[in-house]
């Protein structure tokens, strides 16, 4: 029997029954619906942080942030280093996530934290290197004394509108025991996200090319993961951004980029993230209750604004339609991961700090939201969030705006690109340079994808300068030359589930794992 300091917990629970880091990874989603949390948020001093951790690499930073959330027994210290190394040496660059000093000049300090130097250019492969290396290593452990054709094999089955997809592959692709199916809608993703998908080789990858919707594509994977004996049959998995060890692996360049904005010694630093499952900026949550002295979280959201209403006014309510937005990673009707902030919110200010009662609550608030699309979170809970969150909400015309003006305005380097998601966080960082006047404090504003992914939106907003050139500025080799790689994708005629299932039996057959 193992014993764990370190357990999780389902949001929605009230009962005592905990799970181990490996059962929460591996179940992905909890059997209640809820997701997996750990509710005890490991303590980092002061001492710790700024003696020691302000001088370690991303590599070893991120080694000291996960043992404390895994338990030596489950993961030892030279596999979970090894397992770190590996998922960042796919990294364009040594820091993993560097982070651009001062583009404006020293005036506004204006930091952006390039995480999409990973093999997709998005900043979903900080998770997706680590999480694949993570399911294989577990996969292995479990299948190292199982006979031949007992052994435990995963089928993951997405659907992707554009950069999850590709972010999954590439930490999948190759991975022992797994074999890895993406559904995309036909001709409605852009050329270079779907050339990504289909050009890499490995046998254990297929691309499911469905002529239909994105909506018709999830609606398939909703079904294929309900389909019991499908599910048996082929041990059905899912990495989409619900699983914990996504945000465990993103906590990492919360604390190494606060470190290099401020030279290592505590100073004043605001986060602005753009947001839209709430993932990315649910790891900065973590890092400031573990420690880290960060004065605020700042959400920022396009059109899609469910998490700007609801700090506004408490309310936490669906909308009937997604708005279509230049930056189409936020493009969201419900936050997935906004329900492990709502647990926190619910136990530290509502529940007396009783982590069963906090899931009574969490689950209440759900199956308000299932029946009437709402529900409405105390005032002392709202204040709670906003000691820790603030937030934006930009617009379209707003984004192109802050392409424009940091094409113009950037000085460190000159002329930079920003993607459309990146661009929400600079437009709602400089709004808030703007109303602090305060050149004490650091903005760090997250850019989560390469301007080449998104070439629509950034020539929109660049194509009229002199001397702009998207093919010379903004594509990168790597992603220029994927145009003259074979292609390998699946044609499926209609989007019903039984050709897809048929397909993907077909494939799995061939694929020999
Ligand atoms: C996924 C994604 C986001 C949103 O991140 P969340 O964790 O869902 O809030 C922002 N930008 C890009 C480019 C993304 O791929």
């Amino acid at each position: 029997m193992v014993t764990t300091s370190q357990v999780y917990r389902s949001t929605r629970s009230s009962d005592k029954a905990t799970k181990t880091f490996e059962e929460a990874v591996i179940q992905g989603l909890a059997s209640d619906g809820g997701l997996f949390i750990p509710p005890t948020i490991p303590q980092v001093s002061h001492e710790t942080l700024f003696n020691k951790w302000s001088k370690l690499s991303f590599q070893e930073l991120a080694f000291e942030i996960m043992r404390l959330y895994v338990d030596p027994q489950e993961i030892p210290d030279a596999d979970l280093k090894e397992l770190i190394n590996r998922s960042y040496s796919t990294f364009r660059s040594d820091e993993v996530t560097p982070l651009v000093k001062n583009i404006t000049g020293d005036k506004e300090n204006l930091h952006i934290l390039e995480l999409f130097h990973g093999p997709t250019y998005a900043f979903k492969d900080v998770a997706l290197q680590f999480v694949g290396n993570l399911f294989e290593y577990f996969l292995q452990r479990t299948n190292k004394d199982l006979p031949e054709g007992q052994k435990k094999q995963i089928t993951v089955v997405g659907a992707t509108s554009g950069d999850t997809g590709s972010a999954a592959i590439y930490g999948l692709r190759g991975k022992k025991d797994v074999s890895v199916f993406i559904l995309y809608p036909t001709g409605r993703i852009s050329p270079i996200q779907e050339e990504q998908m289909t050009t890499v080789p490995d046998k254990n990858v297929q691309t499911l090319s469905v002529k239909g919707t994105f909506d018709n594509c999830q609606d398939i994977v909703k079904a294929i993961f309900g389909d019991k004996e499908f599910n048996s049959k082929h041990n059905v998995g899912a990495v989409n951004s619900i699983n914990w060890a996504r945000i465990l692996a993103q906590i990492t360049y919360y604390f190494y980029s606060y470190f290099k904005a401020t030279n290592g010694t505590e100073g004043r630093v605001k986060f602005v993230v753009p947001s839209g499952n709430f993932g990315d900026i649910l790891a900065g949550f973590f890092a400031k209750k573990m420690g880290l002295p960060v004065e605020k979280l700042v959400i920022a959201t396009n059109e899609n604004d469910i998490l700007d209403r609801f700090l506004k006014s408490g309310t936490y309510e669906r909308s009937d339609k997604v708005a279509v937005t230049l930056s189409p990673a936020m493009d969201i009707l419900i936050s997935s991961n906004f329900e492990r902030l709502l647990w926190f919110l619910a136990r530290d200010y509502l529940a007396s700090n009783d982590d069963l009662k906090a899931g009574k609550i969490v689950n209440d608030w759900f199956q308000q939201l299932k029946t009437e699309g709402k529900f409405q979170v105390d005032s002392v809970a709202i204040k709670g969030a906003l000691s820790d969150f603030a937030s934006e909400r930009v617009s379209d015309s707003e984004t192109s705006a802050t392409i424009k003006k940091m094409y113009q305005e950037s000085v460190n380097p000159k002329k930079y690109v920003l993607d459309p998601h990146t661009a929400v966080g600079v437009c709602a960082a400089e709004r808030l340079i703007a109303a602090d006047k305060d050149s004490s404090i650091n903005y760090i504003s997250l850019s989560t994808a390469h301007p080449a992914k998104f070439a629509d939106a950034v020539n929109k907003a660049l194509s009229s300068f002199e001397g702009y050139s998207f093919e010379k500025d903004v594509l990168p080799a790597e992603l220029k030359k994927l145009s003259t790689l074979q292609k390998k994708l699946k044609f499926v005629e209609r989007p019903d589930v039984e050709l897809v299932k048929a397909a993907i039996e077909e494939e799995l057959a061939k694929m020999d794992l």
